[in-house]
């Protein structure tokens, strides 16, 4: 197939069946929905395309214009794709979150990076949220695309990725889960599906130390909520205009080490190298598991490409380092039955201590 540039390669990404992973062990049928077919290897290649081309439109985008944006790293890489293809410059502020071969790939393509430190309050002079407005307002004729607030954002996934699950499940999907950082990729594509069936159900995927689940369930964005986690891309400290909470039906936490685990398990058994955000959907519908039927379609959104983690996830020292592997490289999970052992153990220990601790303070 013939293109002018390799933006008309984004989109039109394949929905692939889960059956090794899933299987025996998933009762519904599921399938990946796999971003990092697009050319810049992320769902994020859609959000970026049409927001700059929302704001062409517009007249907000002028010829030499410098695109500025805060990234945790993939939107970063597709801004700095289009913007060489359309002859903008590109300056991006990053969280220190995002490892060096993230950063590589932006300045490869001409970006200019910021890097801010990733425990930053998002009001802190320094956070990347900061850093991008103070350069928005001093750098003339530059556009800031703000995609946790900018709905264009969500308004590529309402125009793409929606109708294209929808059409390639010929309307049969049930449940669509996905991972919630701005918000975008989940509500764009739920609006569309719901348009088309209102009983679909919308699952979206949550960080522990996020604030968005919490927001969700009670409307209180709760500061308390906020601990640093390791899974880039998912969750947020904020709440973004682009995630549509009327429009979730449930959400899932999922933690650092099951994420981690789900994901290398994809590389080994369906052969499929992706982020790490990807492990946390998958490992969303595991939770889930119990309430899928055969009769369900079941399609899970795979934001990235694991290439961009082979220094984390992918590395066994790096597994090790965060207690995900035992020392000698086997998943480091923790059974129900190895928590009930453990319980009793620490009963014993010091369930007797207490005892006599009891015993003195009495006497
Ligand atoms: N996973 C990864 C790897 C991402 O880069 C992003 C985007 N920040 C997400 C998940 C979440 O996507 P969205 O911003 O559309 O909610």
């Amino acid at each position: 197939m013939r293109h002018d540039s390799v933006l008309s390669t984004i989109g039109h990404t394949p929905l692939i069946s889960l059956d090794r992973i899933c299987g025996d062990r998933i009762p519904a049928k599921v399938y990946g929905k796999v971003e990092s077919f697009n050319p810049g290897q992320s769902a994020k290649d859609r959000a970026a395309l049409y927001m700059i081309e929302q704001a062409e439109k517009k007249g907000l985008i002028k010829p030499g214009a410098t695109l500025i944006e805060a990234t945790s790293g993939n939107t970063g890489f597709s801004i700095a794709m289009i913007a060489a293809v359309k002859g903008y410059k590109c300056i991006l502020t990053l969280s220190d979150k995002a490892g060096p071969e993230k950063r590589a790939l932006m300045t490869a393509l001409g970006a200019k990076i910021v890097l801010c430190p990733k425990d930053a309050a998002p009001e802190h002079p320094d956070s990347y949220y900061s850093r991008a407005e103070e350069l928005a307002a001093t750098i003339p004729n530059s556009f800031y695309l703000r995609q946790n607030w900018n709905l264009d954002n969500s308004g590529a996934h309402y125009a793409s990725t929606g109708p294209e699950i929808f059409n390639d499940t010929e309307g049969k999907v049930t449940h669509y889960v996905c991972c919630a950082g701005t918000g975008g990729t989940l509500s764009g594509t739920a609006r569309y599906l719901k348009e088309q069936n209102p009983d679909v159900t919308i699952v979206g995927v949550d960080a522990y130390g996020s604030v968005l689940k919490k927001y969700w369930q009670t409307g209180i964005f709760d500061k308390n909520e906020i601990f640093s986690w390791k899974v880039e891309g998912l969750g947020k400290t904020i709440i973004p205009d682009n995630v549509a909470f009327d429009l979730i039906d449930e959400f899932i936490k999922v933690g650092d080490r099951a994420a981690a685990l789900r994901v290398r398990e994809l590389a080994t058994r369906e052969g499929m190298l992706l982020g790490y955000s990807s492990g946390a959907a998958l490992e969303a519908v595991f939770a889930m598991r119990k309430q899928l039927t055969k009769d369900d379609v079941v399609v899970v959104l795979f934001p990235d490409h694991g290439s961009r983690y082979l220094g984390k996830v992918f590395n066994d020292d790096w597994m090790k380092e965060q207690g995900y592997l035992t020392p000698t490289g086997e998943p480091a999970t923790y059974s129900v039955k190895h928590l009930q052992r453990m319980y009793r153990v620490y009963k014993r220990m010091y369930g007797r201590k207490i005892k006599q601790r009891l015993k003195l303070t009495s006497e």
